[in-house]
């Protein structure tokens, strides 16, 4: 049986590369990696490409092995060459994140180690790491030490964990679905739908709280509903606001709809995605107040979705859910199991395992916490100043060049569209004018519907978007009008 073991081992120790195999992959890798983001200024956004990736199809898992350069070159080939560029500074469409390099240095150490973040037991570093994280996470919106959350995959999952607590902690069980009753706006992102029907909330009544010129929840009408609800006898339990919503970026009264909620007792989420982390940026508005001011409220919440792989810039694969009672996110999430019981005495800190869906996760924790630790806040406060000012910016020059435009962007997401001067239809003239702009691909935009109505949006959140990038955006849809409307 030894022999037979030993024999094994033979081709299985190839899994441990040898420190000159290690060495010759990360030069590969690296090498890669550098070209390819060297290559992003000169390159594309977005790519029109008919049947995009497809060259992996002729590179199948059929089991042999094969060296690194080979394996390399097909992703060369087939990955930066399709469909949209999310690292791109020309990325301004949907919302941009970016991906700063130093996430990638996280995830390659938290691999490498493998450090078991599940546990306080097990991984107490990278567990401390990640609760240090919510933390300073917490003390931004301004939530008491005894907050705490969750480091999750993204907003999606964040808005799903703040669902389940809530729904929990207000005792919504089988029997009350029915008479329970949810609050948002048209505008909440589609997320937030999902997570009420994943979260078993399917059957509950949803309103639709209507909005003001800025598609802004109106407080007054929330409240008269909510009291309208209580007196026929349904149960009011959730609200959920939104601190920049995806398709114009506004800003909920979240002070108002606090206040409402805690008379009523209703659970108060806030789906700050994509605005939360502009709470590090000092900017004034035009009418004198403060971005921060208009995000003030976010504090009375019980429970916030924030995105550090939008508003920090990080690659994807990170947000946050912040909670203000966690007993409740406790009582929600936690299990036991008999074959864990080595890792019961571990109560200083609390275990994601206990506060999630979770058990085994990505140390997802230390790609936050190196490029925090290695920049300082201050770069991460200049790039979301000035990712507001070059929205302000485009707004402006964007109506130079005729154009109608939606509301005073509250953050730096702006709506716009052009009407054209010959009675033809506005809809279809702006649809073809982002198909012009995504076929010249150097700049990528998206648009979106908001009341039967197709608005072209701008979204600057990529870390690499500077004046250039907006400029360049700008001389194309000069282009774009020209060329649409010379036919
Ligand atoms: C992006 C976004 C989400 C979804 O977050 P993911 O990280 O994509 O899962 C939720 N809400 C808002 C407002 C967003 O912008």
């Amino acid at each position: 049986m030894r022999q037979q073991i030993e024999q094994l081992a033979q081709a299985s120790r190839q899994l441990e590369p040898t420190p000159d195999q290690r060495q010759a992959w990360d030069t590969a890798v690296r090498g890669y990696a550098h070209g390819y983001i060297d290559s992003l200024p000169n390159g594309k956004a977005f790519h029109a490409v008919e049947n995009p990736a497809a060259g992996l199809l002729d590179f199948p898992l059929d089991g042999q092995p094969r060296p690194m350069e080979e394996i390399l070159a097909v992703l060369k080939k087939n990955i930066p060459t399709a469909g949209l560029n999310p690292a791109s500074g020309g990325h301004l469409g949907y919302i941009p994140g970016g991906g700063i390099y130093p996430t990638a240095l996280g995830d390659y150490l938290a691999a490498v180690t493998n450090e078991y973040a599940g546990i306080f037991f097990g991984g107490p570093g990278a567990v401390r790491i990640e609760n240090m994280l919510i933390r300073w996470m917490c003390a931004l919106i301004g939530y008491p030490k005894t907050a705490l959350g969750n480091l999750a995959s993204g907003g999606s999952i964040a808005n799903l964990t703040a669902f389940v607590t809530a729904r929990d902690f207000k005792k919504i069980t089988s029997t009350k679905v029915r008479k329970s009753v949810i609050y948002l706006t048209e505008q909440v992102h589609h997320c937030v739908h999902k997570a009420i029907r994943i979260g078993g909330l399917a059957e509950a009544i949803v309103r639709n709280v209507p909005m003001d010129s800025r598609f802004r929840m109106d407080a007054t009408v929330l409240a008269e509903m909510v009291g309208k609800d209580v007196a026929d006898g349904l149960n009011p339990f959730l609200v959920v606001g939104s601190a920049g919503t995806t398709d114009t970026g506004s800003i909920d009264p979240l002070d108002k709809i606090a206040d409402i909620c805690q008379q009523h007792g209703l659970w108060f989420h806030v789906d700050a995605a994509y605005g939360g982390f502009f709470l590090l940026a000092e900017v004034e508005n035009p009418d004198g107040t403060t971005v921060k001011q208009s995000l003030r409220g976010i504090e009375k919440s019980d429970s916030v979705a924030i995105d550090p792989h939008k508003g920090l810039f990080l690659a994807y694969g990170l947000g946050a859910v912040l909670i203000k009672n966690v007993k409740a996110q406790m009582e929600a999430h936690y299990y036991r199991a008999n074959y864990m019981q080595d890792a019961f005495d571990a109560t200083e800190e609390l275990s994601p395992c206990d506060l999630s869906p979770e058990l085994t996760k990505h140390w997802r924790g230390l790609r936050m916490w190196l490029p925090l630790q290695l920049y300082g806040i201050q770069p991460f406060k200049s790039a979301l100043e000035e990712k507001i000012w070059l929205c302000r910016y485009f707004y402006q020059e964007i109506q130079k060049l005729g154009f109608e435009v939606g509301p005073y962007p509250e953050l730096s997401v702006c709506t716009y569209r052009y009407l054209p001067g010959d009675g033809s239809d506005a809809d279809d003239f702006n649809r073809r004018l982002v198909e012009y702009v995504q076929r010249d691909g150097r700049i990528f935009v998206s648009s979106t519907n908001i009341g039967g109505v197709f608005w072209i949006r701008l979204a600057v959140l990529c870390f690499r978007t500077h004046l250039r990038e907006v400029d360049l955006l700008l001389g194309i849809f000069k282009n774009g009008l020209n060329a649409l409307q010379s036919r």
